[in-house]
């Protein structure tokens, strides 16, 4: 319980309202968001937001804590102890669950167990209670997260920004992400394809945000699976499965504190409502009316953001297509107010129709251009006499910039050229003696 959960803390604002946290819980208020393509484009997002909206960015010390003490405060036992097992002796009897406890300190903890009518396992990603009901496996990212502390100049430039960095370099699937807190930045990045490439992808992250980053000092380095997808069971008899250990993050943005809070919230108010306060004993049957009500409410949300990450993560075309998407007010808008408010907000017919036709154009030609940049393998990463490269895009002019010349001076191997439209990389070796 004194743990501290891996995690970047970026929070919702419905989820303050919601869950009426204070002002003191939230580190920074997120106002300007930099998306940055595998070509270093920036598109600033966030010109939609009115004066009163913003992303909450927390440490989950922090926030985890207040919850815990206000619910006791509320009435809540709470006991500080690791969850090992549980038994029924009667399929209409009391669960006994067995635990360590870290009541009295150390490090082993002592073994209690405890009688109880219904149990919801809120047990994060690698959840025991899972286990004990066969709830299944999922597929899951890891994701890594350092904490640094830089130079005050510099954590003023994040004061109220956060950077998502796209890219193969940074992730195969997911995002590299520059989190402001308190008085330092969370860095980090996430991968399900290649969970070996972590530290790799780590410092591809570091390197595209280092001029802004550089001089800092790491204080803390964590990592942590993130599930996938919901596991094929979530409630058997009286225990259900909550947040992580359900597997409620969604894709293509890896948010999951919002729906941990709110599908715990759900289960308890199931069991309130099915007890009648307490009077009576639940079964599966009420239990379930959490899960229903929650597929209900964001089947959509997990679906579209699923639909969102297949086509824009897929590859640095598809990337570059995302970034450029997003410099649209319409497209900023949707996503912020689905973001935020946690619904998928319904479009302007007029504008849903500019968009798509805008989606297609983008990813058209996105893939136009990774063809043509294909095509001329002898100008790609080359070591060659030449101060110029062509990226060949696309023949067709109206699907965009055909050609992009690239200026070879000041590159090298190690800092290459990158083709703005393809993310394919150049440089001379002898750009000096020009
Ligand atoms: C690096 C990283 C960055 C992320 N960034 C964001 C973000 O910016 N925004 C966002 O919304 N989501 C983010 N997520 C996802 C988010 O952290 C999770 O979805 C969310 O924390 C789920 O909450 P939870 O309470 O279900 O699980 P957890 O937060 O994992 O909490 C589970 C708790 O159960 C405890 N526990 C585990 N096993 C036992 C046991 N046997 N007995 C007793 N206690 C146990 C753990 O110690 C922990 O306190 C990120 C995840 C990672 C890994």
């Amino acid at each position: 319980m004194n743990n501290c959960k891996p995690c970047g803390g970026a929070i919702p604002l419905c989820m303050v309202d919601e869950f009426d946290l204070p002002a003191d819980i939230i580190d920074r208020k997120v106002t300007k968001m930099k998306m940055i393509s595998p070509s270093n484009r920036e598109v600033d997002v966030g010109k939609t937001l009115s004066e009163t909206e913003y992303i909450g960015m927390c440490r989950r010390e922090v926030l985890d804590d207040y919850l815990r003490t206000r619910a006791k405060k509320h009435g809540a036992t709470v006991l500080n102890g690791l969850f090992m097992r549980m038994e029924q002796a009667t399929a209409d009897g009391p669960y006994t669950v067995h635990f360590n406890s870290y009541k009295d300190g150390g490090k082993v903890g002592k073994p209690e167990t405890l009688e109880v009518d219904a149990v919801i396992g809120a047990d994060g990603a690698n959840s025991r209670v899972a286990k004990e009901i066969d709830a299944g496996e999922y597929d899951y990212a890891i994701a890594f997260q350092e904490r640094i502390r830089i130079p005050e100049d510099k954590m003023d430039y994040y004061k109220d920004l956060a950077e998502m960095y796209v890219g193969d370099d940074v992730s195969p699937d997911f995002y590299g992400w520059v989190f402001p807190k308190y008085d330092h930045v969370a860095v980090g990045t996430g991968t399900v394809i290649n969970k070996t490439g972590i530290k790799q992808y780590q410092q591809a992250t570091r390197d595209r945000s280092k001029v802004k980053t550089e001089g800092g000092k790491i204080i803390r380095v964590e990592a942590h699976p993130i599930p996938e997808h919901p596991r094929p069971r979530r409630c058997k008899g009286r225990v259900a499965l909550v947040g992580d250990a359900a597997g409620y993050v969604t894709k293509c943005s890896g948010e999951g504190i919002y729906f941990a809070a709110k599908s715990g919230r759900m289960a308890a108010e199931a069991i309130v409502e099915g007890s009648v306060k307490g009077t009576r004993m639940v079964g599966e049957r009420n239990l379930r009316t959490y899960l229903d009500k929650f597929d209900r409410k964001y089947w959509a949300t997990y679906k579209v953001l699923d639909i969102l990450q297949k086509v824009f993560y897929r590859s640095n075309p598809a990337r570059e297509a995302f970034v450029e998407m997003c410099e649209s007010d319409y497209v900023q808008k949707m996503t912020f107010d689905s973001y935020l408010y946690k619904t998928v907000v319904p479009g302007n017919p007029l504008d849903d129709v500019r968009l798509l036709v805008q989606t297609v154009g983008s990813l058209l030609r996105g893939n136009a251009l990774r063809q043509g940049a294909n095509s001329l393998p002898e100008a790609a990463s080359s070591g060659r006499r030449c101060l110029s490269a062509a990226a060949k895009a696309a023949d067709d002019p109206s699907l965009g910039c055909p050609v992009e010349y690239i200026d070879l001076r000041g590159t090298s191997i190690d800092q290459p050229a990158v083709c703005k439209y393809t993310g394919n990389k150049y440089y001379s070796d002898d750009w000096q003696a020009h």
